[in-house]
Parts: structure tokens; sequence; C-alpha cells
């Protein structure tokens, strides 16, 4: 299997009838960007930024950040990585803060609330982004925005980080990609109002099926009922497809969803053409897409959309297996 993953590598991910996906690696550690060469993924679409803060005993300074950021991007080798911004709270903890206890953490005192509240924190780390960028492509992304006015916030602390770096003669980026995960429903209500000021929206399928649901993506007493293939999420998916596409914006999905040769399938099949995934299902998944009709998944995938079932699941299986995918 590995040989033939190995061979997979650098042949193209597009489908049968011609449709070009592109496939992105999910990381969070420096050690993770040699499986990006390895993989042959298109760059990476989610670079979990939190991951760093976590391990040390106090928050990393600006130059720390720089220097790490610029080796990520120095063994990307120009291939793209999405930077996420701090997407701490919840269920990650960092050791050396003491948030008080919450009885809803998935829904508290998190991620971009966390730095929106501290700016100083996203300052400090857009900054670091901006420098270790120099003279490249940076794209940074913010996670749990839940409606446009944090979007626009946390944009206009970018934008007071630009101009500082300018007035300080620090070479820019040559150009900057802003974009927004959405895993927040509300979000996708205003998408018409999002979509003009951002360049990408990338969809965190895990903390989106949690809150679309209102279903723990931890607990397993209820499991069974969280299902990404559900027909609520895939029109979901499908609704937002179409208002990004109609805006021209990139969008991609960057859960774990993705990462499943179904759920991809799926995805695919309602517009989705981005996918980010772990490093390992890469292969996976290019098998998947290069067995793929896309035309007649659109239009099986078309008669589903109402369907008064559970998930969807079954009947998708039933598509790949009757169609080799
Ligand atoms: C997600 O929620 O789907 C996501 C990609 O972010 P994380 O798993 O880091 O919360
Ligand atoms: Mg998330």
């Amino acid at each position: 299997r590995r040989a033939i993953y190995a061979r997979l590598r650098d042949l193209p991910a597009v489908t049968r009838d011609d449709t070009r996906i592109a496939l992105y690696m999910n990381a969070g550690l420096l050690l993770d960007l040699q499986h990006l060469h390895e993989c042959g993924a298109d760059g990476i679409g989610l670079y979990r930024t939190e991951l760093p803060f976590m391990a040390r005993s106090a928050l990393p300074n600006v130059d720390a950040q720089t220097l790490l950021y610029r080796k990520i991007l120095d063994q990307a080798e120009g291939k793209r990585v999405v930077f996420r911004t701090l997407d701490v709270g919840g269920d990650k903890v960092l050791p050396y803060w003491n948030p008080s206890e919450e009885d809803n953490p998935a829904l508290g005192w998190r991620s971009i609330r966390i730095t929106l509240d501290r700016p100083a924190v996203m300052r400090q780390q857009l900054r670091a982004l901006l420098r270790a960028a120099g003279g490249r492509e940076l794209s940074v992304m913010f996670p749990m925005v839940a409606e446009v006015a944090e979007l626009v916030q946390a944009r206009r602390i970018l934008d007071i980080e630009i101009a500082r770096e300018t007035a300080a003669g620090t070479p820019l980026p040559e150009r900057i990609r802003v974009g927004t995960m959405l895993e927040v429903p509300a979000l996708a209500f205003q998408l018409d109002a999002l979509l003009p000021l951002v360049d990408f929206v990338s969809i965190g399928s895990n903390d989106l099926t949690q809150f679309l649901f209102a279903i723990d993506r931890g607990n397993p007493r209820i499991a069974e009922r969280y299902d990404p293939l559900a027909p609520g999420m895939v029109r979901f998916m499908h609704m937002v497809s179409e208002k990004c596409r109609a805006h021209g914006v990139d969008l991609s999905v960057c859960g774990e969803m993705a990462a499943r040769p179904l759920e991809a399938m799926t995805l695919i099949g309602v517009g989705i053409r981005t996918l980010s995934v772990t490093a390992p299902a890469i292969g996976p998944i290019k098998t998947m897409v290069r067995s793929l009709d896309v035309a007649s998944l659109e239009s099986y995938l078309f008669t589903l959309l109402d369907s008064r079932d559970h998930s969807l699941r079954s009947r998708l299986r039933g598509f790949a297996i009757d169609h080799g995918v």
C-alpha cells in the first residue's frame, strides 16, 4: 500500500471527468513539514499555531514566533501555508494561563474571543507572521469567528500591524491573503456581508458538526448521532459552497471529515474543490478523487438533499460501490 501511495504522490488529484481537486495537508509542528514533500500535498491548508504555545512555560515572544514561522515557510519551499491564529481555550488549555472554570468550555472564552480580548497576543502573533513572510506570500486565518464584526475587528488589528511594520521599514509579504474559519453556524447567515472581506474560507467541520447539531464532538455516548453526512450538514455545505463560488472566494474544508474518502467524495459532490487533511490521508483521498466522476455524483447527490433519513451515508456508500469509487 505504501508503495502504491508513493507512486501516487506525483500524480495529479484530478477526477475522471477532469476536475482538479487541491489537496492540502494539516500540520501543527515543524516536524510535520517533512511529510509535506513526502505526501505530495499542494501545501498546508491548516497550520495550527497553538501547539508551540502549549508546549512552553510562557507565551513565546515575537522573535521566537518569527523564527518558527520563518522556518515553516522555508521548509514549505514555496508551497502555500495557511497559518491559523491562536485557537486555545475549550479543550486546548495553556499551562501558564489560568482562565476560570467554565460550565461550557466549548462555548466559552476560547479562540478568537480570547485574542480579541487580549489584542496584544494577537498583535504579536500577526507581527511575527508578517516578518516571517517578508517578500513572500502570507495566508492568515482566524478561528471560531461567529460574526462578521469579529472578522472586521481582527482585520483591523492586522492593518495596524501592517502600518507599524511599514513605518519601521520592515519588508512586508508580497501578498497577504486573509481568511476565516467557518465553524460557527451563525457566520453562514452573514456570507453576503463576509465574503467581500476575505480571500478564503475554510470550514472546520469538527466544531461545525458539534455546533450545527448541538452535539459534543468528544462524547462517545452520542458519537453515533454525530454524523457529518446527515442531510442537514450536507445541505449546509452545499449552501456555503454556492455562496463562495458566486463571490469568487476560495473555499476549503479542513476538519477530520475531509480526510475520510466517503465524506471527501460528498464534499466534492456539493462543489468543494479544496480539502486539507492529515498527511497519511492524502494518498487514500487522491485515490478516491482519481476514480470519481463528479458529474454523476452531483446529479445523484442532488436527489438526496431533501432526504428524511438520519444520514446519507449508506446511500453514498452505495453510489461509491456502484461507480467503482
Ligand atoms: C475544526 O473544528 O474542524 C478544526 C479544523 O479545528 P480544530 O479541530 O483545531 O478545532
Ligand atoms: Mg475548530
